[in-house]
């Protein structure tokens, strides 16, 4: 065809249409295909591998082609939702492909983004923390720690960085800060595990009963950044100390893993007050000091000023 906008033009005088469908509501609905503009856009673009009979052909396709396209804007009754109708020419023959919308592409990759937090028994706020809106006020130190361990970890991610350890009174932002550098991480691609350590300590309890310890700790003591939130917040057993905690600290020293904290005690606290006594009222400084030389290893006592900021 040499010439589409004349050979659409003609289609669309009503004689040559009438001629060709002779049915009143299909050369409605025709006229409306080849008006469309995404309709003309696409035979112009392809004229010179179409002839007049490969486009009369082609009827349906350009009408489910329309009619699908229709269907987004309404937002119902796609074939397949979340992809949209393209044109496509197949060996002079004019074909609809589905590709995948914009929205459906955005989607998968805040789903990607999504799993590469991996959050266990954390609150729901967390997922939507980010660094841009934490406000600096008392936590500037915090704040600028967070930014420089992100931009060292990304710049070589393999070799050790010392993570931090958060701590300050209850409900200045630290769990907050870990999430939105959780959520920054995975914006870079990197995966973390954000788990709340009294849950977590709990869960692996009822793991025993299952045989599910053993996986349990793998995937946390192997996560590519692990954050172990609110330490010390419930008292824990020599057997969550001993063989969870120090097993899975003594793993990723091993390792080299970017491990974080946070807890309402500053490190020398968490050892006295809360390590070294065990459930049972026992005092075992030496169990607490080997927990703690990891946790020194791992992190740097950072401390969060601030007032609390939890709705009340
Ligand atoms: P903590 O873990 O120190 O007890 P949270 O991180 O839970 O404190 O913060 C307490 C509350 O304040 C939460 O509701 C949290 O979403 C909110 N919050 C904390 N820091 C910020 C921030 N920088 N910007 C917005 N909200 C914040
Ligand atoms: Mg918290």
């Amino acid at each position: 065809m040499e010439d589409l906008g004349t050979e659409i033009k003609k289609f669309l005088k009503n004689e040559n249409l009438s001629e060709r469908y002779p049915n009143v509501n299909y050369r409605d609905l025709m006229k409306k295909v080849y008006e469309d503009p995404d309709v003309i856009a696409f035979l112009d673009k392809n004229k010179a591998e179409l002839t007049e009979s490969n486009v009369q052909r082609a009827d349906a396709k350009l009408y489910e082609f329309l009619s699908e396209k229709n269907k987004i804007i309404l937002g119902k009754g796609m074939i397949a939702p979340g992809y949209k109708p393209q044109l496509v020419l197949n060996n002079h023959m004019i074909d609809v492909s589905y590709v995948p919308t914009d929205a459906l592409i955005e989607a998968q990759k805040s789903k990607a983004l999504a799993k590469r937090v991996k959050s266990m028994s954390m609150s729901k706020d967390i997922k939507n923390a980010t660094m841009n809106d934490f406000d600096m006020d008392g936590r500037g130190d915090a704040l600028s720690q967070s930014l420089k361990f992100i931009t060292e970890f990304v710049a070589d991610p393999s070799a050790y960085h010392q993570a931090m350890y958060f701590y300050g009174s209850f409900g200045v932002g630290k769990t907050y800060l870990l999430g939105a550098m959780a959520n920054e991480l995975a914006n870079r691609g990197y995966q973390t595990t954000l788990m709340h350590f009294p849950s977590f300590a709990v869960e692996i309890k009822n793991a025993i009963s299952d045989n599910r310890v053993y996986d349990m700790l793998n995937a946390v003591k192997k996560s590519e950044i692990l954050m172990i939130d609110d330490i010390g917040a419930d008292a824990m057993s020599s057997w969550v100390r001993d063989d969870i905690l120090g097993v899975i600290l003594q793993y990723r020293m091993q390792e080299e893993l970017p491990t974080f904290f946070s807890s309402n005690f500053s490190m020398k606290q968490l050892e006295d007050e809360h390590l070294r006594i065990s459930q049972r009222g026992e005092d075992e400084p030496l169990k607490a000091k080997r927990i703690m030389e990891r946790v020194h290893f791992l992190a740097k006592e950072v401390k969060i000023v601030g007032k609390n900021r939890r709705p009340k």
